[in-house]
């Protein structure tokens, strides 16, 4: 992986002292002290989710807090996109910046990603929601473990399943390793949208012993709420 990444980082770092920042998605010049990443006309077409509070049905009592900044429509669509297959690894930092106000009080969770069969990473080589994990965890100064959780199992086709065959996805094909234990964790995925994932790995996480778990993702499709 890691060759092309710090490849993409250096020729971004280069490019970043010749050239003025520049927005995110439209990539017109930003002002020097735009801290989010988008100009004012990006950032105000981003389908914001405002509901706070909330916790989808199918997930386990074990999870207390859910949150996501953004519906999975539109820009935030097209950045999620770009983020997990088109070179927008860069766009992680970002994303996650959006996420700070849903994500969860308290400076003592461990944040992990829901986790890629080692066999789904194909010629992608990097999971985004380890990309986003990473960050949160820097943005809000958090213990982060890339291997907390694994899945050992692979998906098996999930985007071809309905939803009824999504949701038996099992606790089963994931694996908590004992640093969890006790922990509050907060599990971090670019997207929710059935909630099986989130439900699968919050189960293996209680199995693992996590005392409580928080779910963040960027963004949400709340066809999972009554
Ligand atoms: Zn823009």
């Amino acid at each position: 992986m890691r060759v092309r990444a710090l490849f993409d980082k250096a020729w971004r770092h280069l490019l970043g002292l010749a050239l003025p920042p520049t927005c995110a998605a439209c990539e017109c010049a930003l002002p020097a002290a735009e801290p989010v990443g988008l100009c004012p006309d990006c950032y105000a077409k981003l389908p914001w989710w405002d509901v706070t509070g909330v916790l989808p049905p199918e997930l386990p009592k074990v999870v207390k807090c859910f949150g996501a900044p953004l519906l999975y429509d539109g820009l935030a669509r097209e950045l999620v996109l770009r983020l997990k297959f088109k070179d927008g690894t860069h766009l992680a930092p970002l994303l996650a910046r959006l996420m700070l106000p849903k994500l969860p009080k308290g400076d003592d969770w461990l944040v992990v990603a829901v986790p890629m069969h080692r066999r789904a990473f194909g010629g992608r080589m990097f999971n985004q929601a380890v990309l986003l994990a990473r960050a949160v965890a820097r943005l809000r100064r958090l213990d982060f473990h890339v291997d907390a959780l694994v899945r050992v199992k692979p998906s098996d086709g999930q985007a071809k399943r309905t939803r009824a065959q999504r949701l038996k996805l099992s606790s089963h094909d994931f694996v908590a390793k004992p640093l969890v234990r006790a922990r509050r964790v907060l599990l971090v995925d670019d997207i929710y949208t059935t909630g099986a994932t989130a439900r699968a790995c919050a189960l293996a996480l209680k199995r693992g012993g996590a005392a409580e778990v928080a779910v963040a993702t960027v963004a949400f499709t709340p066809a999972s709420l009554p």
